[in-house]
């Protein structure tokens, strides 16, 4: 039996991708990146008998949090955000909530994240990698064979740096000196587009080549 069960739902409206990640034995679960369309994440909760524990946004823009609120209130779950995009949660410009038609907000954070957090669901145990560039408090999520990227790293491409509190140079050096020493054989899970790996990235986006 393996450690987990990963589910991934597509989300029409933002085109973004939420991950629900599931300890295999406990049922206990972790909604990563809730963008948008509540109804269809629950929806994909209650087909994998997940039992939500927590909400966790790689990062504060409104296609990665826009349905924390609706799923918080639906699972009871916390809510987790690297304490620099935390300010995000709640400012509509910071969050781009327009650009997306969102109502209402990202909600309140219940835990603030930091470089080397350790966090635990079940028996899993998920790395905080910060790798700030496309928004200052942006991160990756080490679990098992697992990198969750959000928007800091695409197949074949990356996050947006032009954005408040995007940084190419960070954007860069995150790729450089955090994820380019990571296992070539992780599974890369973006915040938007087609799944990869660490490998065929290293090798072929020219972002890890700059
Ligand atoms: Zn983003
Ligand atoms: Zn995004």
């Amino acid at each position: 039996m393996s450690k987990y069960e990963l589910y991934t739902v597509q989300l029409i409206t933002t085109c973004s991708n939420c991950y629900i990640l599931v300890d295999t034995p406990s049922r206990a679960a972790a909604v990563i990146d809730p963008g948008c369309n509540p109804d269809k994440i629950m929806e994909a909760i209650k087909d994998a008998n997940a039992d939500v524990k927590l909400i966790i946004d790689t990062h504060g823009h409104w296609d990665h949090i826009g349905a924390n609120v609706p799923i918080q209130q639906q699972t009871g779950a916390k809510i987790l955000i690297h304490k620099l995009d935390e300010p995000m949660l709640t400012d509509p410009e910071l969050n781009l909530r327009k650009l997306f038609l969102g109502k209402g907000d990202g909600g309140k954070a219940d835990r603030l994240l930091e470089e080397g957090d350790i966090i635990e669901l079940g028996d899993l145990r998920l790395q905080v990698i910060h790798t700030p560039g496309h928004t200052e408090g942006g991160i990756c999520l080490l679990c098992e064979d697992l990198l969750f990227t959000g928007d800091t790293l695409f197949r074949l491409s990356v996050g947006r740096s032009d954005l408040p509190g995007g940084d190419k140079t960070a954007l860069l050096a995150s790729l450089a000196n955090k994820l380019k020493p990571l296992d070539d054989s992780l599974k890369v899970l973006p915040g938007h587009n087609s799944a990869s790996t660490l490998g065929y990235e290293k090798e072929h986006n020219p972002f890890f080549r700059q």
